[in-house]
């Protein structure tokens, strides 16, 4: 595995979607469940739809971070691993 994909950032194309899904809150290791996508229009294309995936314990929070920032654009049920 390369260790450049394994870094956070903005630096991949298109939407990006962890293989293991573990909660983007920090210092939380639970498996994530739903996926919250966002867009920074300072920093993003309109277009540019950057994914976070949250526990159900923290989805709320993470929205709610993202709404606080006006950043916040849909909040979806992460596909489980057999959406082909
Ligand atoms: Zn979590």
């Amino acid at each position: 595995m390369n260790i450049l994909d394994m870094l956070p950032g903005d630096g991949g194309q298109g939407p990006e979607q962890p293989a293991d899904a573990i909660c983007s809150r920090k210092g939380c290791r639970e498996s994530a469940t739903m996926a919250l996508l966002w867009n920074n229009p300072k920093i993003h294309t309109a277009e540019r739809r950057k994914i976070w995936v949250a526990c159900p314990g923290h989805v709320e929070w993470l929205e709610d971070y993202l709404k606080s920032r006006s950043l916040w654009k849909a909040t979806q049920p992460l596909s489980p691993k057999d959406s082909a």
